[in-house]
């Protein structure tokens, strides 16, 4: 378990985002309900990672999934969201295999109404994982791979880029990604935004955490190369995967 490695290391860990307590910005999380549902489906790889940041945005969305598997078919609890008839299930991810995506950045509020139905509540899955990681989660998953998609292409400045290199200008970490999903949901009219924009503090956890992991780790430790993140399209707005 990261508790113990981390105790073995001497280093006291938080229960909650599992990260060394110095870095710990738990207190800084107030949670907030979104108009849509939310699933995050971890790699088991990802867990390991302490600047990883799909617990955060797990314990910041109320009512949010958090799902640590290599093998999504294999998870009842996604296959229950999944089948829920009252949800609209799709996946932040790039095009590809055959189905039906929404381009988030290009979409007007008709493209958007013409793919989310008006009498289901949108649920968002949301792959977490390196590039590598989080295309095998999909395309290895019957259930991931055959949903809808969204997808869009970043238009602001990365934040998480100082720590943790992506590898293309447009890759975002995951909690940068659903604070993204969050602003298009509601700009095209899909899923209200959250009361008092309680979500941009996303924003200031990964500012936080990259403050804290800057003025904590070694040079040595930065800059892990970074695959793109789901839902961040590899070449242009809809590269190919
Ligand atoms: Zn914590």
């Amino acid at each position: 378990m990261l508790v113990d490695l981390d105790a073995a290391r001497g280093r006291e860990t938080c229960l909650r985002c599992l990260r060394p307590l110095a870095h710990c910005p738990c207190a800084a999380i107030v949670p907030f309900p979104l108009a849509f549902d939310l699933a995050l489906v971890m790699h088991p790889s990802e867990r390991r990672v302490p600047i990883g940041t799909a617990r955060l945005a797990h314990l910041a969305v109320t009512g949010s999934t958090l799902v640590v598997t290599a093998d999504a078919d294999a998870e009842p609890r996604l296959h229950r969201r999944i089948d829920d008839p009252h949800a609209f299930p799709f996946v932040l991810f790039p095009p590809g295999d055959g189905v039906s995506t929404l381009d988030l950045g290009r979409a007007t509020v008709a493209d958007a109404r013409a793919f989310f139905p008006a009498d289901r509540r949108p649920l968002a899955l949301v792959p977490d994982g390196t590039w590598t990681t989080a295309r095998k989660l999909v395309r290895e998953s019957s259930r991931l791979r055959t949903l809808p998609r969204v997808a869009f292409a970043p238009t602001d400045a990365p934040i998480y880029d100082r720590i943790r290199k992506e590898p293309h200008a447009h890759c975002r970490s995951t909690i940068e990604a659903v604070h993204a999903l969050i602003e298009h949901l509601g700009r095209l009219g899909v899923a209200r935004l959250p009361a008092d924009r309680a979500h941009d503090q996303l924003l200031g956890l990964v500012r936080t955490l990259v403050s804290r992991q800057v003025t904590f780790e070694p040079e040595s430790h930065r800059g892990a190369t970074r695959g793109p993140r789901s839902g961040r399209p590899d070449e242009g707005p809809l590269g190919k995967p």
